[in-house]
């Protein structure tokens, strides 16, 4: 018996074996021993995880799902953790108390985004991260500075991972279809992940720029309180999309430093 495809749950279940194999070869790295995959379904990519030397755990929010797992992990005698659970919710610091992991999954597309910002946050315990978005979502996370799609999510991903766009995929592949186009990417953790500048200052001057994308940082970071002197610097004459993210990391150097500010 299949699952029945949930739309709320954002399902659509893989039906093409060599890209789910693709996907799940896209993880390369041996800095870690153990992968979590976020939304496994009917298990389709979790199957050519388990043929890695690596300890794979799933979550999956779909109690139907996580039966049809349970069955195929005691008839083929799987070695697996399964969790049923919400994948924003759960404390990954409790699971991996203190070891480095991996996460992959063709995600549920409607929690995309918050799955990449609870990557960055449990950065120091994720080394590599790959799997398949809607293609607009892996490419703004992909692309560089004076790109259309380029904003909060590439700049705040960027700054810790190195990204690369790896292949589109196409509707017809999965049922039900959905209606765009996805991409897979996987993100390689810098040797240096750490910011120079305090982290909740960045994130702020990142997402207040990108607010008003169309503006001058001398107009869309007023809200930030900057000295007149600060603000005669060249770079205030910029719109966000045309800083890079090291430009982004020396502006909050800048910011940081700026002593009139309060
Ligand atoms: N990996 C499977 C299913 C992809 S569809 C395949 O490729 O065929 C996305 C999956 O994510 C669904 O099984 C859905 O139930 C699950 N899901 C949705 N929201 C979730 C959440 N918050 N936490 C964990 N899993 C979730």
């Amino acid at each position: 018996m299949n699952v029945r495809a949930k739309k709320h749950l954002g399902q659509h279940f893989l039906k093409d074996e060599e890209i789910a194999k693709n996907i799940a070869d896209s993880l390369i790295s041996d800095t870690y021993n153990e992968v979590l995959e976020i939304g496994p379904g009917m298990g389709v990519l979790t199957k050519y995880l388990l043929k890695k030397d690596k300890k794979v755990h799933v979550i999956e929010i779909d109690r139907e799902s996580i039966e049809y797992l349970e069955t195929a992990k005691k008839v083929q005698n799987l070695k697996i953790n399964i969790i049923q659970g919400d994948f924003l919710k759960i404390d990954l610091k409790t699971l991996f108390p203190n070891q480095q992991f991996a996460i992959i999954g063709n995600f549920p597309y409607n929690i995309s985004t918050q799955i990449v910002f609870k990557t960055l946050e449990n950065r120091h315990q994720i080394p590599e991260f790959s799997g398949m978005f809607q293609k607009e979502v892996a490419q703004r996370i992909a692309e560089k500075e004076g790109s259309k799609v380029y904003g909060i999510l590439s700049v705040l991903t960027q700054a810790f991972y190195d990204v690369e766009y790896l292949f589109t995929v196409p509707p017809t592949v999965f049922n039900p279809p959905p209606k765009v186009e996805s991409g897979v990417i996987r993100l390689t953790r810098k040797k240096d992940f750490s910011l120079p500048v305090d982290e909740k200052l960045f994130y702020r001057v990142v997402k207040t720029a990108f607010n008003q994308r169309r503006k001058m940082l001398r107009g869309s970071l007023k809200s930030l309180k900057l000295s007149d002197k600060l603000r005669e610097d060249p770079i205030f004459a910029l719109r966000p999309e045309q800083l890079s993210v090291n430009s982004f990391i020396e502006l909050t150097v800048k910011i940081e430093q700026d002593g009139n500010r309060n």
